[in-house]
């Protein structure tokens, strides 16, 4: 009997803000990749995940919702998303019960139109009833009716055996495009700013998350401590008091609950230390936006 080929590709997750992109692949990783929060807009660039096994290699794609871009670092992160249909094998298109058509029509039109297949997840049943999902299902079947329509629940991991199995059978047989021990393309630095951003969308309100920046500037690892620092740009003068806070406690806050969080990610003792600078108006600054890692 023939062996059958090792299968890899691409398997893009795309959507609206908020409908649980980044909860599904951290799930399917089984590794918590994407920074989660309740907030839209929490995932700005895009993500690899890459899942090895004995017969495939996954990369799945996190990318950040769709939106209308507002300003300069919006249409910065549409374009993350519009290189998703440059590689993908396989789109996770993903709704929550419910919702209507993409917020972008011309993204939504595009998916239309495409060849690539396309699975669509209507997520967070978990939250809603049988009928709620049956009429959703009814939508997405007339909108896109060569999509295959999963009802799932990211977060009680629902649907995801279902989910493995149709991406198992789509992926084209093809050679690993990573190293077998990958799990990201992403470096460890990119990682750390994350939960550090992470932090600051948990813990301040309004403008501020979407005002802040992370530059690692130093990450060092010994035998048994990382020493980082990290610095937090803001866009306005006003906005690094607040970072700061009262006596500093506010970023005392942030540092402790970020080296926590980045111990058990790095499984190794943690020094860090935050500083906070001000680059101002850098959502609309092209030097800084690249500086960050955008593209323009
Ligand atoms: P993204 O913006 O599409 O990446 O969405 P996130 O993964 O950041 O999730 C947004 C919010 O929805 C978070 O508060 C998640 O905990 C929540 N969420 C994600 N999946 C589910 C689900 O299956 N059920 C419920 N009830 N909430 C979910
Ligand atoms: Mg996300």
């Amino acid at each position: 009997m023939k062996e059958k080929e090792f299968k890899s590709g691409f398997v893009n997750i795309i959507g609206n803000p908020n409908v649980g992109k980044s909860t599904l692949m951290n799930k399917l990783l089984g590794e918590r990749l994407s920074i989660i929060t309740s907030k839209a807009q929490t995932t700005r660039h895009r993500i690899l995940g890459i899942l090895n096994s004995e017969k495939s290699q996954i990369v799945f794609s996190d990318t950040p919702g769709i939106i209308e871009p507002n300003y300069h670092l919006q249409s910065s992160m549409m374009k993350f998303v519009h290189t998703a249909f440059k590689d993908a094998d396989l789109f996770l298109y993903m709704v929550e019960v419910g919702e209507k058509k993409l917020k972008d029509i011309g993204f939504f039109e595009r998916l239309q139109k495409t060849k690539i297949p396309i699975l669509l997840l209507i997520n967070k049943i978990d939250k809603s009833n049988q009928e709620k999902v049956e009429q959703s299902t009814k939508y997405w079947h007339k909108e896109l009716p060569k999509a295959n329509i999963i009802p799932i629940s990211a977060l009680e991991g629902f649907g995801l055996d279902i989910i493995m199995n149709e991406i198992h059978n789509i992926l084209p047989q093809g050679e690993p495009y990573f190293p077998d021990d990958a799990l990201t393309d992403r470096p460890e630095r990119f990682f750390v700013s994350e939960i550090i951003r992470e932090k600051i969308l948990l813990n301040y309100d309004k403008e501020i998350p979407y005002s802040v920046e992370i530059v690692i500037e130093k990450f060092k690892e010994e035998q048994h401590i990382i020493n980082i620092d990290a610095v937090i740009n803001v866009a306005r003068e006003s906005q690094k008091g607040i970072i700061i806070g009262h006596q500093g406690k506010a970023l005392k806050k942030i540092g402790t609950q970020a080296r926590k969080d980045l111990e058990i990610f790095f499984k190794k003792k943690i020094f860090i230390q935050l500083f906070v600078k001000v680059a101002k108006n850098w959502r609309d600054n092209e030097q800084d936006l690249k500086r960050f890692g955008y593209f323009i």
